[in-house]
């Protein structure tokens, strides 16, 4: 299996709702998201997906957030906008932007969020308990 890897950013405010934690004052990050797509072989071309193709749909997917209060948009609106939620939210957003619809047999794999250079947390489909 191929696995293609790319990167954006964007800046945005959140607050955490739980007592006691610095993180319920309002405050910003520098959002790093990495997407990462899969596929068993490679198109004529010798590639999984153009890194373009795959950039400008999750741009497509973050422009909304970029210079949020992240508190304040409908998809965080029964939740805390923790990097956790943030990343499910930007997988099924590309999703159904249409990744897998665009090019079927592509996978998307992974949606990390990366809050502050040493912490993060990603989602992928099927790995979560309900
Ligand atoms: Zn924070």
């Amino acid at each position: 299996m191929y696995q293609v890897r790319i990167e954006t950013e964007f800046c945005a405010a959140h607050r955490i709702m739980k007592q006691g934690s610095k993180c319920s004052r309002l405050h910003g990050h520098n959002w790093k998201i990495e997407v990462v797509a899969s596929h068993d072989k490679l198109d004529e071309s010798g590639m999984v997906i153009d890194f373009h193709k795959l950039e400008d749909l999750t741009k497509k997917v973050v422009e909304p957030l970029d210079h949020q209060n992240l508190n304040e948009l409908a998809p965080f609106s029964n939740s805390n906008p923790t990097a956790e939620k943030i990343a499910e939210y930007i997988y099924y957003q590309a999703s159904l932007l249409g990744l897998e619809k665009l090019l079927p047999a592509i996978k998307l794999e992974k949606v990390t969020v990366w809050e502050t250079p040493t912490t993060w947390a990603s989602y992928s489909k099927g790995r979560l308990s309900n």
